[in-house]
């Protein structure tokens, strides 16, 4: 079934006309930066997705007259990275409208026939099913084991066939898979603080279980007992950012019914992007429906793995690493979620742990969900620009806090061979707490 219709709230006059133009989020947005075009600025999208709303409320005009090759385009090329959010001073609340803007895309554009049954599996399917991710993930295994990888890049089949960078950007995939995992319940070292329950994603259980294992391993030696919910979904945010919303609602009314919220102190995810999603379940949702309440009480309990562990106070003890580190901020922590210290604060937790702050940290490196893989050349663009800020801190290790982010961090490592190590807050948290 193609989810593909618009459900739940919509924006309204208001929420367009909030835009008073004044220009103040253009340097923030990375595709403005890049290509200096009003059309691919926050303003600029504003404007287009305002005449879109317009037409569709003043007219009967057919709906492939108020949907542009052109309008799709810039709205393609949006990020969805919300720093726009972060600069306007007026309040627009930009990711709604262009998730909006993409949900009205894929109900009333005309995509190739190959692009529609691609998108609507991935978004739709794919992602709702952990044996599909489970499959593809042995596949993908094999081809990077079997020395097929290896093969493919030195004949230069891949560069032939325009998937060099793709496959560039393709993640390792995981010997052991955490969906393993899934209906486990870890008990804390020493007296329980907190009873947590771990939101652990989708495809991230098939290329960052260590990821996974390492956030178990730190809430556990901070007291907490973590439980992993078994029948845990997709939160559900590459779908809702690329517009397919009834996918979305789905995703969150299975995680609803599965994380008992009188259980839990808190669910915590290591992931900013499933983190942002889950913290606006409620905005999937109208308040006449029937899941709002449950919604917006789920978003409530959601907290960032950084963020909660700042709140309760990291009790375990951490040992010196000697080493050079800077942090990328993950545009769904800082800009989705507003979470800017609390990573930091437990960076600098860490003894004889040099922070060096990265210059533009607050802009995208171009991972964006699906971006990289859908708009591979400007989100290449943005790798290099942010690996060469990097590179101006003379940092032996990346640190971020997004699985998304990483990899692409990683991809930039590759591309320039610099050798530095890129992880998440946590996994630097969880080589600290032992003393080798
Ligand atoms: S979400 Fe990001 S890329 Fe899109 S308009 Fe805003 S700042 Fe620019
Ligand atoms: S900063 Fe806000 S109000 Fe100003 S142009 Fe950008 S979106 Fe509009």
């Amino acid at each position: 079934m193609a989810h593909n219709s618009i459900s739940g709230p919509s924006p309204v006059y208001e929420d367009y006309t909030r835009c008073i133009h004044c220009g103040l989020c253009l340097n923030a947005c990375p595709t403005y930066r890049l290509w200096n075009l009003e059309a691919d600025s926050p303003r600029g999208r504003i404007q287009q997705m305002f005449r879109v709303f317009q037409s569709e409320a003043n007219s009967q005009a057919q709906p492939e007259a108020r949907i542009s090759d052109g309008f799709v385009d810039h709205i393609d090329k949006c990020l969805d990275c919300r720093a726009c959010e972060t600069a306007c001073p007026s309040g627009v609340e930009f990711g709604k409208l262009v998730e909006h803007a993409r949900a009205r895309i894929e109900r009333e554009y005309e995509r190739s026939w190959f692009a529609h049954v691609v998108r609507n599996f991935f978004f739709c399917d794919f992602l709702s099913a952990s044996h599909f991710i489970e499959d593809a993930a042995r596949v993908f295994r094999f081809y990077q084991r079997s020395g097929m990888q290896a093969v493919a890049r030195g004949i230069g089949i891949l560069k032939m066939l325009g998937l060099a960078e793709r496959d560039r950007l393709l993640p390792p995939i995981d010997r052991e898979f955490f969906f393993n995992r899934f209906g486990s319940t870890f008990a804390p070292v020493g007296p329980r603080r907190a009873r947590v329950a771990f939101f652990a994603g989708c495809i991230a259980n098939v290329t960052f279980s260590e990821l996974n294992e390492a956030t178990v391993r730190v809430l556990r030696a901070n007291g907490c007992e973590v439980v992993v919910p078994r029948e845990q979904s997709c939160c559900g945010a590459l779908s809702a950012h690329a517009g397919y919303r009834d996918a979305a609602r789905d995703f969150a009314r299975k995680n609803l019914a599965e994380f008992r919220l009188d259980d839990f102190d808190a669910i915590v995810t290591n992931a900013a992007g499933c983190g942002s999603t889950l913290k606006e379940y409620h905005h999937l949702f109208s308040a006449r429906e029937p899941e709002y309440e449950l919604a917006s009480a789920f978003a409530a309990k959601t907290r960032d793995v950084t963020e909660f562990l700042a709140e309760l106070g990291f009790t375990a003890k951490l040992y010196p690493l000697r080493h050079r580190v800077t942090y990328q901020d993950s545009c769904h922590l800082l800009h989705g979620q507003k979470i800017r210290e609390a990573p930091r604060r437990l960076l600098r937790a860490i003894p004889n742990l040099d922070l060096v702050e990265l210059p533009y940290s607050e802009i995208c490196c171009g991972s964006a969900g699906t971006y990289n893989v859908t708009q591979t050349e400007a989100s290449l663009q943005l790798l290099a620009e942010k690996m060469h800020h990097i590179q101006s801190t003379v940092a032996q290790t990346i640190v971020t806090a997004n699985p998304g982010c990483i990899l692409q961090l990683r991809a930039g490592v590759a591309l320039r061979n610099t050798n530095q190590n890129v992880l998440h807050v946590v996994e630097l948290l969880d080589r600290a707490l032992s003393s080798d």
